[in-house]
């Protein structure tokens, strides 16, 4: 396609540098300029219509043009549009939020402080975990358990928390206090006639050696997502959960879970901690806490984390940490009005509903020959397409999610796997018409 230089393409090319894309590539293809947005559908400048499958990046829950979202944000900005929660101050909307959330969180929590991005809350997070263990005279507890494919954003902390390499390689990641263990993906990586519950173990042993050749006493806490979402929608086999937080309890681990993209229904309960039996000492949201229509993200805490941090800020004189916009007023009302939105509407309901008509198309899906399985819980699900046996790995899945946006619907490849998360509103009609744009998808590349 060629690109006009004066036209929005054009300018975009010669102005934006962008996220998470191969910059040379960009400057050749530009994008997709995407101008409006209705319930599960967004438009581009040309006025072609697309089915949101990833829900922008998994977080619109309530769907495109939420009139009640719009209103809210117009008038806190005519009331209030900012302030801060420095120094001893502090307003409405962030104590509202503040309180429904440790209503809601599935687990007893004590407080919540608020970030504006996914990557920023896990930063914080790994921040209060290494003063806390300062608080308690642990100075060498500090090391960080993350796992390979997990994805827990892209700042220095969390960045290296993070288990994919394309997200350290050149940027000198990860730190060396973060260490890795296993992906408890059983497509990936169980081996040839080790059963799911012999996978299961193997990964649990796999910590726990990672532990032991460490050094417990120098582990402060263990991350991971409910379900690897960014890694490629990879989803715990069953089991797993439950050992990974006794090996934790053993060796006196922390646990942080980070729900940025499980958290607020996606599957199919309010957190992804109450589907897999998960207590963590310190949960990460964000995305749909706000559907995104503002940046805004959340360390909720339980009392025996939270305590030790708050003596050593006495013992400092302040807990010297905050950023200009955390618990702005504008992005809390708006988390506020959106979540009240998916507790009215029974958003979460919605998706345990439509959890088998979404999981049963895709498993039809992975009959087909260019297919090979499909995986998922709630309205999170992927299908793995089969390597090109010419190919690099994911240009197959690269293939179909092209061909499914000539289709009318956009979806993410990663690696192998098309990976799909529409707004929690979706219907079971839509659903089919998601579904149905992926087998013609599909029918094209083979
Ligand atoms: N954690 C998880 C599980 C995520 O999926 C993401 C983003 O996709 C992040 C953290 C980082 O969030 P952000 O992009 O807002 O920094």
């Amino acid at each position: 396609m060629t690109i006009i230089p004066n036209s929005i393409e054009g300018r975009d090319i010669a102005y934006q540098m962008h996220p998470n894309v191969n910059l040379r590539k960009y400057e050749k293809t530009g994008g997709v300029v995407i101008e409006s947005g209705d319930g599960i559908y967004v438009f581009d400048n040309n006025g072609k219509r697309y089915i949101e499958g990833l829900a922008g990046l998994w977080s619109v829950a309530v769907g495109f043009g939420e009139k009640r979202l719009v209103e809210v944000a117009r008038a806190q900005m005519e009331k209030l549009p900012y302030y801060h929660t420095f120094a001893y101050k502090t307003h409405g909307p962030s104590i509202e939020l503040a309180e429904m959330l440790i209503q809601m969180a599935p687990v007893p929590m004590s407080k919540v402080h608020f970030t504006s991005s996914g990557s920023e809350a896990n930063d914080l997070a790994c921040k209060m975990v290494w003063y806390r263990s300062n608080a308690l005279g642990n100075k060498d507890k500090k090391k960080i358990i993350g796992r390979i494919k997990g994805y827990h954003g892209v700042t220095i902390a969390s960045g290296s928390i993070t288990g994919l390499p394309r997200n350290h390689e050149s940027f000198d990641l990860p730190l060396d206090r973060m260490v890795h263990t296993s992906c408890p993906s059983y497509v990936h990586f169980g081996q040839e006639n080790e059963s799911e519950a012999e996978f299961t173990a193997r990964m649990l042993k796999d910590l726990e050696d990672l532990i032991l050749k460490e050094g417990p006493e120098t582990i402060a806490a263990f991350w991971g997502e409910p379900v690897m979402g960014a890694g490629g929608v990879l989803v715990p086999p069953d089991g797993y959960w439950e050992g990974v937080q006794k090996i934790l309890k053993k060796y006196d681990i922390l646990l942080v879970v980070d729900e940025v993209i499980c958290g607020f229904g996606r599957t199919g309960n309010m957190f992804a901690c109450q589907t897999y039996g998960i207590e963590p000492d310190v949960l990460v949201l964000s995305k749909q806490i706000s559907s995104s229509y503002m940046p805004l993200s959340a360390i909720l805490m339980n009392d025996s984390f939270y305590q030790p941090i708050a003596d050593e800020s006495d013992r400092i004189g302040v807990f010297g940490h905050g950023f200009t916009a955390s618990g702005h007023p504008v992005a809390t009302a708006v988390g506020l009005e959106n979540l009240k939105i998916i507790q009215e509407r029974d958003l979460v309901g919605n998706a345990a509903r439509l959890e088998e008509q979404f999981l049963s198309r895709l498993s039809e899906l992975a009959k087909h020959p260019v297919a090979h399985s499909s995986r998922g819980v709630g309205l999170l699900g992927a299908l793995e397409i089969n390597p090109f046996a010419d190919g690099k790995v994911g240009d197959a899945a690269l293939a179909v999610a092209a061909a499914l946006e000539k289709e009318g619907v956009i979806a993410r490849a990663v690696g192998e796997a098309i990976c799909f998360c529409p707004p929690l509103i979706i219907t079971a009609e839509q659903i089919d018409e998601m579904f149905d744009a992926l087998q013609r998808a599909l029918d094209a590349v083979a």
